[in-house]
């Protein structure tokens, strides 16, 4: 069957070619990294696999030289089962990338990521209680991995142990695909991500009901996840190393924002990417389109300034400002506010200052989506910028 679907995608890469080069050129360099509103923007990666997990190959050094191409400041590999890469001493600065290990945990109702753990000894069999206890006393992150897949998806309530979910994974997408939608963007991987990333989105369901409803009641931090493993097994037992995380890399990338630098020290800089995605100050971006760095969601309320991830008391009011960043300028990009999941307001615009009025309690988020040619002439929309929310709570 493997062999079958090689010699396909061999054929549909080369009709697929001339179909590519009339599509959206993505941009190959980023930003390292810009200061807005005080905020330190780095981009990064967490759940990918490497040669410590069975079903990865790669290593810590090879994944840091192709994330350092992309401009990607962090990386959080997750291993299944274990946290073996810790113990060995993988974790620390490859040149300008960051690079931490962290556990992907099979559970009994799914799959959880543990990140911030120092050690690791759940086994598969152990309620989640255990696991989520564990990651707790360590002062650890547990992220509900996959909430969408067909065959992964979480079954169970989600403890509130669990500080955030993946909103975005490409292994998902990639498995929701139709079987021509799968071998279309394999086919133009390597020509055009941006078109085989579209292909991909095509049949996917949306996690973002669970992520909207877990908000409601706390925060509930939204991230993205490229699960990449670098192998397939076209000979038994023998891994060949598809799709490359080079070819997945600059994709979409996660954006945490600090309020200070990284500083080269690991310890130190492993507690600022931790408590950053702890707080949701972080965003999505499909960064192929463009470069997303230096967008910001804020809120005002009298003269207290929060950001994406940040709760305030809705009584006070609040007013909302997004910046889109200078890279916007190309995209012709419209910003949608949601409240609760549901838009409420939308602007079009270039880069610049949108600002928003508060509608009383809920979750308050922002997508900024963008037309993209296609073959066929008509735009697809994609969203571009994903933000984490911010929270108007009314007090219980
Ligand atoms: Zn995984």
């Amino acid at each position: 069957m493997l062999r079958i679907v090689v010699v396909a995608m061999a054929s549909l890469l080369l009709a697929s070619l001339a179909r590519a080069s009339m599509l959206t050129t993505p941009a190959d360099h980023f930003a390292g990294q810009v200061s807005i509103d005080g905020f330190y923007d780095y981009p990064g990666l967490v759940h990918f696999h490497t040669g410590y997990s069975g079903d990865a190959s790669g290593t810590y050094a090879g994944v840091a030289r192709d994330a350092a191409d992309a401009g990607i400041r962090f990386m959080i590999a997750t291993e299944h089962e274990n946290l073996d890469a810790l113990s060995d001493g993988r974790e620390g600065w490859y040149g300008s990338t960051l690079m931490l290990s962290g556990v992907e945990s099979t559970r009994p109702e799914g799959y959880l990521l543990g990140l911030g753990l120092s050690r690791y000894s759940t086994t598969r069999d152990d309620p989640t209680d255990r696991f989520l206890e564990s990651v707790s006393g360590q002062g650890g992150l547990a992220i509900l991995a996959h909430p969408d897949h067909r065959r992964w998806a979480w079954l169970g309530t989600v403890d509130d142990r669990v500080a955030g979910m993946e909103i975005l994974d490409l292994a998902d997408l990639f498995y929701a695909a139709t079987p021509v939608e799968k071998l279309t963007a394999v086919a133009l991987l390597p020509v055009n991500r941006t078109a085989a990333y579209l292909e991909l989105g095509r049949s996917a369901g949306s996690p973002f009901p669970i992520w909207d409803e877990i908000g409601r009641r706390r925060r509930f931090v939204g991230l993205y996840a490229p699960d990449f493993h670098q192998c397939v097994e076209i000979i038994n037992d023998h891994c060949t190393a598809f799709p490359k995380a080079r070819d997945l890399m600059g994709l979409v990338r996660n954006h945490i924002l600090t309020r200070t630098p990284f500083t080269g020290d690991v310890a130190a800089d492993r507690a600022t990417v931790y408590a950053a995605i702890g707080a949701g100050h972080l965003y999505v971006a499909l960064d192929v389109l463009a470069d997303a760095t230096g967008f910001m969601f804020s809120a005002e309320q009298g003269r207290r300034t929060v950001l994406m991830g940040d709760e305030l008391d809705a009584r006070g009011g609040a007013e909302f400002t997004v910046t889109l960043p200078p890279a916007a300028r190309g995209l012709k990009p419209t910003v949608y506010l949601l409240r609760d999941g549901i838009e409420i307001e939308r602007r079009d615009g270039g880069d610049g200052s949108f600002r928003f009025a508060d509608r009383g309690p809920g979750v308050y988020r922002i997508e900024v989506r963008t037309g993209i040619p296609t073959f066929f002439g008509r735009d697809r929309q994609a969203v571009w910028i994903y933000s984490n929310p911010i929270y108007l709570r009314r007090p219980a």
